[in-house]
């Protein structure tokens, strides 16, 4: 990992909002990193290559990731920090690297790139689309 953050949500799941997380659980879903190593299916990334680690996982191909409604995948959504070990940690592992990471272009900012991860598209779905 290059970046990550605390989240609100991770300072909720500290609170006890989210009885359903495991207590060793690591959290984070928001992050920048260097990949390491890809699994046999994945074609979009090889070792090297800096992303963006999108908070939500997303398959592709079901119904909901067809319709870019990734949050309704019933095995993606927002798992990671939460149903598996997140991103506050030195080594993650994403599932369905191909649909849930994004390339950074070399020009932009560590520390601007990570707020694509969760707070930047969240801040706009909830702060200018049900404003
Ligand atoms: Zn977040
Ligand atoms: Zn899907």
């Amino acid at each position: 990992m290059v970046k990550t953050t605390i989240c609100g949500t991770d300072l909720g799941i500290y609170k006890g909002k989210n009885p359903e997380v495991e207590s060793e659980r690591i959290l984070g879903h928001e992050g920048v990193g260097i990949i390491e190593e890809v699994g046999d299916s994945v074609t979009q990334f090889k070792k090297g290559d800096k992303v963006i680690i999108s908070c939500i996982t997303s398959c592709g191909s079901c119904s909901y990731c067809k319709k870019q409604m990734y949050s309704h995948y019933k095995n993606g959504g927002w798992i990671l920090g939460y149903m598996i070990d997140g991103v506050q940690a030195e080594y993650v592992r994403i599932p369905h690297a191909d649909n849930s990471l994004h390339k950074i272009p070399a020009e932009i900012d560590d520390e601007i790139a990570v707020l694509l991860s969760d707070i930047l598209p969240t801040g706009h779905e909830i702060g200018v689309h049900y404003d």
